[in-house]
């Protein structure tokens, strides 16, 4: 743990210049603001530092804009992507004129969801590992003129997919095919089929340098540039943390290299969308709690987990999986969960169990729902939410389904509930179920009230009304 004394300290030994303090904003962005070194004193980290909230998305209004962030001492590392010496440091919100937490500061919220499992007896951490995928794409998305947009319309199908200049997957034509993995095959050859190995590389080391445990990297499973990096599991607070620190460096570095990174749920029509598995336990007096003589060696405590997971997933996601593009990956076919329902090891069901040997510290469940445009502060704290409720409730989260859920006839599948079809109808369960949410004070009326509406006037409404390039395959010539 730093201290504000150690901060201030590493400040004048490195001659750091400038202090870059980031925070998340309600969707799910880093904001920044850059201060000259001197601007920081010991005062910064318990009062905070002032800046006008009224223009951060889904915050403040203009006639009440003060707010303050205070920097999270453990979270300071030397920015790798900018020129002049910089002093990185992750914040939470306060109201200047209380200094209590601000409460729609997402990670305020994460925070609580904290306190609230202490409180609960339930345990004293909660351990999140999620496993954010994405795409690298050529930055030369809008430069048609050389033929070379690596997005185009296809014109058989009228809808936006991605595409080679050699090869179109969609049509099967092209030019040279060889050292080209073939559709849902990236999952994941060596070089030279796989092109990123080194720029996967870079941004492996570019986490370590900001203070994450990393642990691997891989090519996935969809064919246009689709990866995953991993790192190390950690407490929810700072596993979200990690994850911003992880979509910033890969960010970057695609942006040094000439390439986009984007964690968009579902770019590419007809291959594998990018999900964001997260594993989770929770741990009390420093033991693991999920372990035990039910199914798959899971607890009691495990499976009313499971249950609680399940019972509010139609809800849960309008926060795990919170835009429009997030329904378009929850299809059959694509490794993606479409069902509500838990297994060992089969990774068509919405949780799995991944196998761990006979290690307690290792039991874990996997939920597979999620996709990494989220805000992962809010959905860790609603997906703890959602396990305590289904603890303190005792649900039980009915029988495991140990088949390939994708295999099951209408009639077998008509019994398994599903996924939301879409965002609005994600929003509009969770309009009637989010007790399991405000319970224990960690997400307020007021903040969900203001997500719905957020999302339906920001996001849904807003696609819904535009026409859509499939309607031109489709209606054209109606
Ligand atoms: N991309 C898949 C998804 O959408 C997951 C693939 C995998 O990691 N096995 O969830
Ligand atoms: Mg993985
Ligand atoms: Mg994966
Ligand atoms: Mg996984």
């Amino acid at each position: 743990m730093a201290s504000p004394q150690e901060i201030l300290e590493w400040i004048k030994r490195d001659n750091i210049q400038m202090i870059d303090l980031k925070f998340i904003d309600t969707p799910g962005t880093w904001q920044h603001l850059t201060l000259f070194h001197d601007m920081i004193d010991e005062s910064s980290f318990s009062e905070g530092v002032a800046f006008d909230g009224s223009s951060i998305r889904g915050w403040k209004a203009i006639n009440d804009s003060d707010m303050a962030m205070v920097p999270d001492p453990d979270t300071a590392w030397i920015d790798p992507f900018m020129a002049e010496p910089t002093l990185s440091m992750i914040c939470s919100i306060i109201e200047p004129r209380t200094g209590q937490p601000y409460s729609r500061d997402p990670r305020s919220i994460a925070q609580k969801a904290i306190d609230y499992l202490q409180a609960s007896g339930i345990g004293d951490t909660a351990f999140f590992g999620p496993e954010a995928e994405f795409f690298l794409f050529d930055d030369v998305r809008y430069d048609q003129t050389q033929n070379a947009g690596y997005y185009y319309v296809d014109s058989d199908e009228g809808v936006w997919n991605s595409g080679r200049e050699e090869y179109n997957p969609t049509t099967g034509k092209g030019g040279n095919l060889g050292y080209k993995p073939r559709n849902k095959e990236g999952y994941f050859p060596v070089a030279p089929t796989d092109t990123l190995q080194d720029i996967r590389t870079e941004m492996l080391l570019a986490m370590k340098h900001c203070g994450v445990p990393i642990e691997k990297h891989h090519h996935e499973v969809a064919t246009g540039g689709q990866c995953e990096l991993g790192f190390r599991f950690a407490s929810l607070v700072k596993a979200a943390d990690y994850l911003l620190t992880y979509k910033y460096c890969i960010k970057n570095v695609a942006k040094k290299h000439g390439k986009t990174a984007t964690f968009m749920p579902k770019p590419i029509f007809g291959d594998n969308g990018t999900g964001m598995h997260c594993h989770q336990s929770i741990w009390k007096d420093g033991q693991p709690t999920f372990f035990g003589n039910e199914y798959a060696q899971l607890s009691k405590t495990a499976m009313h987990y499971i249950g609680g997971l399940l019972k509010h997933a139609p809800s849960l996601l309008a926060f795990t999986n919170p835009t429009t593009n997030s329904y378009k990956r929850l299809v059959p076919g694509f490794e993606a969960p479409v069902n509500l329902a838990y297994s060992q090891g089969n990774r068509s069901a919405s949780i799995r169990i991944p196998l761990s040997g006979d290690s307690p510290k290792a039991k874990r469940l996997e939920f597979r729902c999620p996709d990494a445009s989220c805000n992962p502060y809010l959905a860790f704290a609603a997906m703890l939410c959602a396990g305590i409720d289904g603890i303190k409730n005792e649900i039980d989260p009915g029988d495991s389904l140990d088949v390939d859920i994708y295999e099951l006839t209408p009639e077998e599948l008509a019994k398994v509930p599903s996924t939301p079809g879409s965002l609005m109808d994600a929003l509009k369960n969770l309009e009637t179920d989010h007790d399991f949410l405000t319970a224990g004070g960690v997400f307020t009326e007021d903040f969900i009230e203001n997500w719905i509406s957020y999302k339906l006037d920001r996001e849904v409404i807003p696609v819904s009304i535009r026409p859509h390039p499939y309607e031109f395959a489709l209606y054209y010539d109606c």
